[in-house]
């Protein structure tokens, strides 16, 4: 069985319903990512790493882990800290803005526990993916110890995989977040960035420009998405053009990518070629952004796991 840990924050998700009761959810990059790796690929042994509290919102994020059959094995629950919390509101127009608390969130202390039995661990993992958002959050004093945990990674073997998906307002500045992503380029295996990443850090958004850049990281696998635009991947120096059916009923884009991040991983780990796992993941991520918030209902995902079977 392969197994995969993808690492990061996941917070409590507060959404207000149209009668005005608030929804609950649990959503972050990287969770979004792992619970849809592991509904297309049972196969797969996928672990969310992560740090959380003794209170009884990290227990109900264990539990739903646990209910997307994710592999526990690497939470810590250590912290005297809390899951962060951020509340989605929709104006009259439909537009939503997001409000965090997050500052302080049992995430952001991840590094401190992990260990080095946690680290013979995750050596025997085939994949270790993570995003700029699960370096941004890290408390800065412990950036260093999630640098040389990647080095013993890759050193015993295993893959590495990075979404840079920046966030401007998580970090001290571009300059603090092209330093941080400049080692994960030079680290990473395969790269799953969107040209928007590119546009806010680097002004730059041709897939020339693009390329060009990546270049010098000798990076094995770059994938590059552009929501209904095509899709670019240049694996070991080919390039595959895969072109996105747009979707014109879109609800939510959140965790388009993250979902598209997880259903391309799982159909590359399954040995499925670039092309079907680039349409197998953007059917996916069309799926997602029609329905609200970053988990869609499991029975939206009973089509595409049928397709990833027969691709
Ligand atoms: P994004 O993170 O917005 O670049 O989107 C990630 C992936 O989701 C894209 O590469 C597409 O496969 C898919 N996607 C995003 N927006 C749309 C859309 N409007 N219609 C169809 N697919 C989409």
């Amino acid at each position: 069985m392969q197994k995969i840990v993808l690492m990061g924050e996941c917070m409590l998700e507060l959404r207000q319903a149209k009668d005005g009761l608030m929804l609950r959810s649990f959503a972050g990059d990287t969770f979004n990512t792992a619970v849809y790796m592991k509904r297309i690929s049972a196969e797969q042994d996928v672990a969310f790493m992560t740090g959380l509290g003794q209170d009884t919102i990290s227990q109900q994020l264990i539990s739903v882990c646990r209910s997307e059959n994710l592999n526990n094995q690497h939470i810590s629950t250590k912290s005297e800290r809390h899951p962060g919390i951020y509340l989605v509101e929709t104006d009259e127009q439909g537009e939503r803005s997001f409000l965090y608390w997050r500052d302080k969130s049992a995430a952001k202390e991840v590094m401190q526990f992990v260990d080095e039995q946690a680290i013979a661990e995750l050596c025997q993992a085939d994949l270790f993916f993570f995003s700029g958002i699960s370096i941004a959050i890290l408390e800065t004093e412990h950036r260093a110890a999630f640098w040389a945990m990647l080095e013993r990674l890759k050193s015993a073997g295993v893959k590495i995989g990075f979404d840079p998906n920046y966030r401007p307002r998580l970090w001290n500045g571009p300059e603090d977040a092209i330093a941080e992503f400049t080692k994960a380029y030079a680290a990473c295996d395969i790269m799953m960035p969107g040209v928007e990443d590119f546009k806010l850090l680097y002004d730059i958004e041709t897939l020339d420009d693009i390329l060009a850049f990546c270049q010098p990281f000798n990076i094995d696998e770059v994938v590059l998405k552009n929501g209904p635009e095509s899709v670019y991947c240049q694996v070991k120096g080919e390039l595959t053009h895969v072109v996105v059916t747009p979707v014109t009923y879109v609800v939510d884009t959140t965790s388009a990518g993250d979902s598209f991040n997880g259903v391309y991983l799982s159909a590359r780990l399954a040995g499925k070629d670039v092309t079907s796992s680039v349409e197998l993941a953007s059917a996916a991520a069309g799926i997602v952004i029609q329905h609200p918030g970053a988990i869609a209902p499991v029975e939206s995902f009973a089509g595409i796991r049928n397709s990833f079977a027969d691709y």
